[in-house]
């Protein structure tokens, strides 16, 4: 592929490989990993990230991006990536979202299996150790169980221009605090009762640092563990110590957490101190999270959507979401490629949506079979065929290659052509006849000859219309020896080249032509009804009439219509009672705005 254009995590992994950060590290011994059981082995990669997915929802085209970034560097740097299921909310959490996650890495195109192993972990598998860290930090005087109330925390955490209060129970002893911990975790105390809260600064700048909570009382059944813990690590607190286990080397996240570097910088030394983790630790790097326009990203408003059923589903077409990019007829490849264009930056911007469908078109521009399709049909009649062909009811073979020449790439085979029939009736677009043209009009009126795409030129001679003028059938005449491909095909010149699906062989299908779920290109800016937003014309259904090649499609095949655009055979319902059904992915050239 293309040389990969540098970055500014890229330049960080160089520096770390060239110095050998990580290469006098050892394996820890982490919980969970195989290759772990090797402690005291060098680590056989060079470096380590991981995809650390909360498994509450469905990924979208964001997390897409975090997917490529981290199992993209991996790749590229002799590394290994881990999946790993930040599960340490088990309210929110369910295996419904593990299996769909497992399904959305696997299918852009990456894997976990590699040096040392499969690494695909959950947070939850490291809940003893934390336990014990936790347990550790208290004993160190790091760490103490505060009890006071839920409001009474929120307003002596002070804000942005006050310093915090200390908690009056900021001062008991560890022997207090490790004693009431363990009621904590032995279920004697009630939900929110009281927290577990690093003791760092209540006067700091950065409010990340004033005792942050690190473990709550929740009773709640947790997907993996079950009922074993009624307390739960906070997320701030377990992150890095699932980044410290597995070994993780650059830990890439989102520019949010850039005010959360200091407490996981803080944690890691204060465990490596007491001897828990090996060290050096890992680092955070932060990167600008992915803006596109015309879509939502977050989690909860596309639940929304699902819910209150302005979609079909999760895995609706109109979906930024994995399951429903891939419905609509995205590729892996097309991912991939815009995730590299894309790129990382330190700060936030937005992407404008053509360009994700740019790397689709550019995907499958090399790859999709081209066929005929009629969307808006109205039939076109060639009043002098029996005459020329002997009887109404003959029909011509025609031919059409698969793919354009210069899809071809040298030395490879083409495709076999695609065949189809021509005969007295055919299928063409309503807007390709006009009875009075507009000026610059170059498709069939009255008198003008143009092509049928493949077959034969006809001249148009005029139409039926019904009672409210409405263009029932077209006429014309067709001119014998101008067969495509044949060798009188250019005797007559042709003003234009028009698409059609031959009446003998074409066959139904539905057609889902798909545009952007919002018409508005920042749908959620600044507090906006994102409701309010939505495009109501970001699906229309039509009955078309498309060239028999197509009866052969497979759920989840691509093509090029010619002249309207990429189309998927819709993986849910294509084949379904023997009905086609295909999806608008794309237009053929970016025309949104135009
Ligand atoms: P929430 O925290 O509300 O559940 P989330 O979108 O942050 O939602 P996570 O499961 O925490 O979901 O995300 C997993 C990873 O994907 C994180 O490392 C996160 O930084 C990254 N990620 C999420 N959204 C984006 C985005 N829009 N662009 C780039 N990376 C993202
Ligand atoms: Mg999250
Ligand atoms: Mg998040």
């Amino acid at each position: 592929g293309d040389a990969k254009a540098s970055n500014f995590l890229r330049q960080i992994i160089e520096t770390d490989l060239a110095k050998g950060t990580y290469t006098s590290r050892h394996w820890a011994g982490s919980p969970g990993d195989a290759a772990h059981q090797a402690a005291g082995q060098p680590d056989p990669a060079k470096i380590r990230t991981r995809f650390p997915p909360e498994p509450n929802g469905y990924l979208h085209v964001g997390h897409a991006k975090s997917i490529c970034l981290n199992f993209g560097l991996a790749r590229d740097y002799g590394g290994v990536c881990h999946l790993r299921f930040d599960d340490t909310n088990p309210e929110k959490e369910d295996t419904e979202y593990v299996d769909s996650i497992i399904d959305a890495v696997k299918w852009l195109g990456y894997s976990w299996e590699g040096k040392g192993g499969s690494h695909l972990y959950q947070a939850s598998d490291y809940f003893d150790f934390m336990y014990r860290a936790a347990e550790s930090l208290i004993e160190r005087g790091h760490a103490y169980v505060d009890e006071q109330s839920a409001e009474d925390m929120r307003a002596n955490r002070g804000d942005f221009n006050t310093p915090g209060k200390n908690s009056p129970f900021r001062e008991r002893t560890p022997a207090e605090n490790l004693a009431r911990f363990r009621e904590m975790r032995d279920g004697k105390l009630p939900d929110g009762a009281a927290v577990l809260r690093a003791k760092i600064d209540m006067a700091s700048p950065n409010i990340n640092l004033r005792d942050p909570a690190i473990y709550r009382i929740r009773r709640a059944t947790h997907h993996n563990t079950g009922d074993k813990w009624c307390i739960y690590p906070m997320y701030t607190y377990a992150h890095p110590i699932e980044d410290a286990l597995e070994q993780i080397t650059h830990s890439l996240c989102t520019l949010e957490f850039e005010d959360q570097r200091p407490f996981y910088d803080w944690l890691l030394e204060r465990l490596n101190e007491a001897g828990l983790l090996a060290s050096p630790p890992p680092r955070q790097y932060e990167f600008a999270r992915l803006n596109l326009t015309y879509v939502i990203t977050s989690k909860r408003k596309l639940a929304q959507l699902v819910n209150d059923k302005r979609v079909s589903g999760w895995d609706d077409p109109r979906m930024p979401t994995i399951v429903g990019l891939r419905r609509r007829g995205y590729t892996p490849e097309a991912i991939q490629l815009f995730a590299e264009r894309i790129g990382v930056t330190k700060s936030d911007s937005w992407i404008d949506y053509s360009v994700l469908e740019g790397c689709l078109r550019e995907d499958l521009e090399h790859k999709a079979h081209r066929a005929m399709a009629v969307l808006d049909p109205v039939k076109l009649v060639m009043t002098n065929w029996g005459e020329v062909f002997g009887s109404d009811d003959h029909l011509e073979t025609c031919t059409q290659p698969a793919l354009p020449h210069s899809a071809i790439a040298e030395g490879e085979t083409p495709p076999p052509d695609r065949v189809f029939m021509i005969g007295k009736a055919v299928w063409i677009e309503r807007e390709d006849f006009e009875e009075v043209p507009p000026k610059g009009y170059k498709r069939l009126f009255p008198g003008n000859v143009v092509r049928l795409k493949g077959g034969y030129v006809i001249e148009c001679t005029g139409c039926a219309k019904d009672a409210d003028g409405r263009v029932t059938e077209v006429h014309a005449k067709v001119i014998p020896g101008t067969k495509s491909g044949t060798p009188g095909a250019d005797s007559v010149k042709a003003k234009a080249a028009i698409t059609w699906v031959g009446v003998a062989d074409g066959i139904p299908a539905e057609v889902r032509l798909y545009d952007r779920l919002f018409s508005d290109p920042h749908p959620d800016a600044g507090g906006k009804d994102f409701l309010s937003a939505l495009n109501p014309d970001s699906l229309k259904v039509v009955q078309a009439w498309v060239e028999p090649s197509l009866a052969a499609a497979r759920p989840d095949d691509k093509f090029q219509f010619e002249r309207h655009g990429y189309f998927v055979a819709d993986r849910v319902d294509h084949g379904v009672g023997g009905k086609a059904v295909f999806n608008r992915v794309t237009g053929l050239k970016d025309s949104w705005g135009k």
